[in-house]
């Protein structure tokens, strides 16, 4: 018999759920992993004389899932959490929010609600988010120094910021970022246009082309609300969707968030193009924007992510809260009890995103050679007991709240509940500070 081979570390767990192959729980087995990637799953008594870990950590009361891919987010808008409620979505962003971060935004303020979203996403069980805001730099930057992987978007709108002046220095500062990160471990670049109602042709074009060039995905906001929808026939002539295709955006690049709207033969469309969809039912509830059909979407076999959008729509960034969110309302909206069904929301809420991310080579699923991006959650609790289907309480039963390990390529980042190398009493300071300034400066009346 050969000697136990050295790895980094070895997880042991009471259930791992893959989420490929769908609805498997495998009982009693281990994680081995070696450089950041997952280089086998296999029963722990096996794994016991296999492997000989320079780490180890045992869940002996916990399943060990991929780590939740929050498929869209404004995280900077995390210090805007609770600023402006009960409102529809054009007033709640023209009244409240643009001001506000017209007086507040900048390197400083992406940076600290970046850092506090990061310690939210952590300990809720995320490991990775497709990021949508200005100061993509410093967002980079961010994550990277926090080891948490994400797609951060390249901001395109046609008014002036404190980010970009004019239509050329938004492309311009745009791809110097693309650049700087091309080929990093943990980050990658979306082009992020913000609405069809916010960018012109002229840009979608210039999109257009070097998505082509550089195979970068498009995040774009897309029909979400009715509004939206009798504004572009008004204005183009077109449905919104109708637009982006006639502008050759209508493709597996596309990464179409919110999509209450969208038709049936729209749909068929998104199915046949591959695009993905990016579904974020609280954010959509609370400004009343609409019904995203994701049970039909689902049916059609376009690939359905989840995101909760930003912490001032929502009010915050539960992945498993937005997949839980997601089930009860398609099953309502569909008319089926049978619909949206648990399994796959937990594959929504992991390679679903991965996948819209154009990440699923690397993420999404507990599978040989994919990086271990991984998130543990105890189901021994008061709130999971007893227990007939692992996946059933994952999408139904589960807070937040019993996540207590997370690893992004290997790295432990949240410990027996603690957040590790994190200065979170100072991150706290800084997000009570700008709560402080933003409240003093009128933002909250
Ligand atoms: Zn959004």
């Amino acid at each position: 018999m050969s000697p136990p081979q050295p790895i980094d570390l070895l997880i042991t767990a009471r259930w791992v759920v893959p989420v490929e192959p769908a609805r498997v729980v495998w009982e009693d087995h281990a994680v081995a992993i070696e450089g950041g990637a997952i280089i086998e799953v296999l029963p722990r008594g096996d794994a016991e004389s296999k492997y000989a870990p320079r780490e180890r950590v045992d869940l002996p009361g916990h399943a060990l899932i991929p780590g939740l891919v929050n498929a869209h987010t404004h995280n900077p808008m995390t210090l805007l959490r609770g600023l402006a409620d009960d409102l529809p979505l054009m007033t709640w962003l023209s009244d409240h929010i643009w001001p506000v971060e017209a007086r507040v935004i900048g390197p400083e303020f992406v940076r600290d609600g970046v850092e506090l979203a990061i310690a939210e996403m952590l300990r809720g069980g995320t490991t990775c988010c497709n990021e949508n805001y200005f100061f993509p730099d410093v967002q980079a930057a961010t994550y990277r120094a926090h080891g948490f992987r994400a797609r951060v978007g390249l901001p395109i709108i046609e008014f002036p910021s404190a980010w970009a002046a004019d239509r050329d220095e938004y492309f311009e500062r745009a791809l110097a970022v693309h650049d700087q990160y091309a080929g990093d471990a943990l980050i990658a670049t979306a082009f992020a246009p913000h609405a069809p109602y916010t960018v012109a042709d002229a840009s979608f074009e210039r999109i257009r082309t070097l998505s082509d060039q550089l195979d970068l995905p498009v995040h774009l906001h897309l029909m979400e609300t009715a509004r939206e929808v009798e504004d572009s026939r008004r204005e183009h002539g077109l449905r919104p969707m109708q637009r982006l295709q006639k502008l050759g955006l209508v493709n597996d690049r596309l990464i179409a968030v919110h999509m209450t709207q969208v038709s049936d033969a729209e749909i068929a469309l998104c199915a046949e193009a591959g695009v993905s969809v990016v579904h974020c039912p609280e954010s959509n509830l609370k400004l009343a924007s609409g019904f995203c059909p994701a049970e039909k979407l689902r049916r059609a076999g376009v690939n359905l992510a989840l995101g909760t959008d930003g912490c001032a729509s929502n009010n915050d960034l539960d992945m498993f809260g937005e997949l839980r969110t997601a089930a009860l309302l398609a099953k309502a909206v569909a008319g089926d009890a049978a619909a949206f069904d648990d399994a796959f929301a937990l594959r929504a809420a992991t390679l679903n995103g991965a996948k819209a991310l154009q990440l699923d080579a690397k993420i999404g699923s507990l599978e040989v050679g994919k990086r271990a991006d991984l998130a543990a959650v105890r189901l021994d609790e008061v709130e999971t007991q007893p227990l007939y289907n692992v996946v059933s309480h994952l999408a139904y039963a589960v807070s937040r709240r019993q996540v207590s390990d997370v690893w992004i390529d290997g790295a432990h980042k949240l410990a027996a509940g603690e957040l590790v190398d994190f200065d979170l009493a100072g991150v706290l300071d800084k997000a009570r500070r700008w709560g402080q300034r933003i409240a003093v400066s009128g933002g909250a009346e």
